[in-house]
């Protein structure tokens, strides 16, 4: 679509991952730049709109806060429908979280297929490394090799709660890449 001369884009992204790992601050900070302690899960759909302007092009974001229905693990296609990109978080403090995160993932490749037949791009990320996360975690090196045998395409460790966040590639960044590449 053509507006004002620039190219724009919108692309539909799922955050989604156990109940308390963080979306939704993950969203806060990524959008609004802030954050809370306070918790309060979600409750509906919550949308947030991240609006990137790079060249002549616009891209905005779409992003989809999976809000309750992680208590079931278990979302409908219509959530799904038509995202391009997904994130997948867990929280390095609870390794159940991490244990979930290959449940999403199936839940998620059996219900949604691009236009082009394949599953839909999905990032891996290790959120509330604020806590630290060598001692729970090990190497680097393991994540590689989960991200490789379950079809992720990359993974992050991110913190909701702490900036700067040292190496860490914006993780928006990769989606907004494999949607538009
Ligand atoms: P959601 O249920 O996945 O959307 O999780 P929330 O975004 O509601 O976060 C759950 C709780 O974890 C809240 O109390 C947040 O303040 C806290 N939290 C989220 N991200 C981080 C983080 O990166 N570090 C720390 N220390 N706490 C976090
Ligand atoms: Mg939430």
């Amino acid at each position: 679509v053509m507006h004002n001369n620039r190219k724009e884009h919108l692309y539909k992204i799922l955050v989604i991952g156990d109940l308390g790992v963080g979306k939704t601050s993950i969203i806060k900070r990524y959008v609004q730049q802030s954050f809370s302690s306070n918790y309060r899960a979600t409750i509906g759909v919550d949308f947030a709109l991240k609006v990137l302007n790079w060249d002549s092009e616009t891209f905005r974001l779409q992003l989809w806060d999976i809000a309750g229905q992680e208590r079931f693990g278990n979302m409908t296609r219509v959530y799904y429908r038509e995202a391009v990109g997904a994130f997948i978080v867990f929280d390095v403090t609870r390794p159940a979280t991490f244990e979930a995160v290959t449940k999403w993932k199936a839940d998620l490749d059996s219900k949604l297929t691009l236009p082009n037949g394949k599953n839909a791009s999905v990032v891996l990320l290790a959120n509330k490394c604020d806590h630290g996360y060598d001692a729970l975690w090990g190497s680097d090196g393991r994540m590689e090799q989960f991200c490789q045998e379950n079809g992720f395409v990359g993974w992050f460790k991110t913190s909701a709660k702490v900036l700067p966040q040292p190496g860490l590639t914006d993780p928006l960044y990769v989606i907004y890449q494999l949607a538009h590449g």
